[in-house]
């Protein structure tokens, strides 16, 4: 799986050490106050379940499934709830984890979704931002690393549902797309 991939952008350790130090962040700037943890599938697996363990405090956690709608890796911010939430956030302090934020789009569509619940707070937090994320008019209280404009993988997040498990992140191979000639592998509608 490794040989599938040009470079690799960010390691496991860094990756490690990365979260280790945004889950104290997250330890002082919530202290005395509870918090629910929202992930969204199925890119956030593994920085909701790293990130989790690494806050040494209570936290509850759960899940929404969205698709965005959009033609191949880019993202209309049309946004379809596929599994929403099973608790009750009102007065509530959520922050919403994500594996990567590109255009932004879907990520405004899910807090002003989450916000019309009223929540005491909904923040955000991501492993990964794209440039274009950053002139996003909602804030992001903790993001891991800025990366190039590439299209990535590993950690979680795939190309046509494969190499979420690899432990680091990675750019894939022109090999891996031109091979894929039927496109039976390409960029998924679901994250
Ligand atoms: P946005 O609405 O453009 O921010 O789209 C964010 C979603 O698109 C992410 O949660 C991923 O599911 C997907 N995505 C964006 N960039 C990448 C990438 O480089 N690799 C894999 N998935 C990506």
């Amino acid at each position: 799986m490794r040989d599938d991939l040009t470079a690799v952008l960010v390691t496991e350790e860094q990756i490690r050490e990365r979260l280790a130090a945004m889950a104290k962040q997250i330890e002082a700037d919530y202290a005395g106050r509870d918090l629910l943890l929202v992930g969204v599938l199925r890119g956030a697996v593994m920085v909701m379940a790293d990130l989790a363990r690494h806050l040494d405090r209570h936290v509850e956690m759960d899940w929404m499934a969205i698709s965005s709608y959009g033609s191949g890796t880019t993202s209309s911010g049309v946004v379809r709830i596929l599994k929403d939430l099973d608790t009750d956030i009102t007065g509530r302090h959520v922050l919403l984890v994500e594996d990567i934020i590109d255009t932004g789009l879907t990520l405004s569509w899910l807090v002003r979704n989450l916000s019309s619940r009223n929540p005491a707070s909904v923040d955000l937090c991501t492993l990964l931002r794209k440039p274009e994320a950053q002139r996003m008019a909602v804030e992001v209280s903790y993001v891991g690393f800025d990366i190039p404009n590439e299209f990535v993988v590993g950690y979680g997040l795939d190309y046509g549902e494969r190499y979420r498990n690899l432990r680091c992140i990675g750019t894939l191979a022109p090999a891996v797309y031109t091979s894929d000639t039927r496109g039976e592998h390409g960029p998924s509608a679901d994250r």
